[in-house]
């Protein structure tokens, strides 16, 4: 299966997307973006249009998304007034994700502050186990520390149904890195994706922190090129993932990492650019469906 999606989808983004790959790697190597969002909220307005119509211009093949109207907090010191149930934010975003399965899987946004873990959660990730690629977390716009025991059902539900989980990284108290990798020792079932090797920071720290243990990942949203690099090099490249949060800056999103993608086209290898940029993505969020294809993401090269 997933041999066949890779194909089936190669073949799609040559036939449609390449003319207008700015992005296009050498090979023709697919691009999953494994970090992005929609919703509406607070100062966020992040639309499926503008998603799907970036990922068309830049040649974009494939992406993660959720859907960010599951924050919690829009600071430590601020609620979100009118909460967004968390069963409501997941329907909205499988809802998209389901009208644009050829291109999108969701993550199931989590609410461990001010709801939790369900039996409703539950049944509806794995009834929808096919369009739900893992979870998100987002301690600090949750105002929960990582290592908080709310986050427990959540953990032990993703180890059971073998889903990876994203998590938001950051200098702020709630999502420090070595939180993170704490949490993903207890867990060495559960792959771990450091959403921004620590925003604000050199990534040095988060980059040791991934070197350190086989299930923790990380990915390039908001990380210089430099630093991009200097991960795959120390962790190797089978541990970064191409992200970018688009369209968090709108329609021009991509452009931000057009400088980070040609850095990769220029200074890897290109096996190393192809775990980058899809292998490890494949590997993580469709193993799940596709047991039996674990690890070997061949049918991803044209
Ligand atoms: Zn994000």
């Amino acid at each position: 299966m997933l041999l066949e999606f890779s194909a089936a989808f190669s073949h799609h983004c040559g036939k449609h997307m390449r003319a207008l790959c700015i992005f296009a790697q050498p090979g023709g190597v697919m691009i999953i973006d494994s970090h992005t969002h929609i919703g509406s909220i607070a100062c966020f307005h992040l639309s499926e249009h503008t998603l799907i119509d970036s990922m068309r211009r830049y040649g974009i093949d494939f992406a993660i998304v959720s859907n960010l109207e599951g924050i919690e907090y829009i600071s430590p010191h601020e609620k979100i007034e009118r909460q967004v149930p968390q069963m409501d934010l997941n329907r909205k975003a499988l809802v998209f994700v389901r009208a644009n399965a050829d291109i999108l899987r969701m993550l199931f946004w989590i609410k461990p502050n001010t709801e939790g873990m369900t039996e409703e959660a539950r049944s509806f990730i794995s009834a929808n186990r096919e369009h739900i690629a893992g979870l998100k977390i987002h301690p600090f716009h949750s105002r929960l520390h990582i290592s908080d025991e709310r986050y427990l059902p959540y953990l032990d539900a993703a180890r059971e149904m073998r889903l990876p989980i994203e998590v938001h990284t950051s200098f702020d108290e709630y999502s420090r890195p070595s939180a993170l990798h704490d949490i993903a020792a207890r867990y060495p079932e559960i792959d771990f994706i450091m959403v921004h090797m620590g925003l604000g920071t050199d990534n040095c720290e988060s980059i040791d922190l991934i070197r350190s243990l086989p299930n923790l990942y990380g990915d390039t949203t908001w990380v210089s090129p430099d630093s991009a690099i200097r991960a795959v090099r120390e962790c190797g490249s089978r541990k970064i993932l191409f992200g970018t949060d688009s369209p968090i800056d709108g329609s021009g999103t991509y452009e931000r990492y057009a400088a980070l993608l040609r850095t990769i086209r220029d200074q890897l290898t290109a096996g190393e650019a192809h775990d980058v940029l899809c292998g490890n993505a494949l590997r993580i969020f469709f193993n799940g469906m596709a047991p039996a294809s674990n690890g070997d993401e061949a049918g991803a090269h044209e």
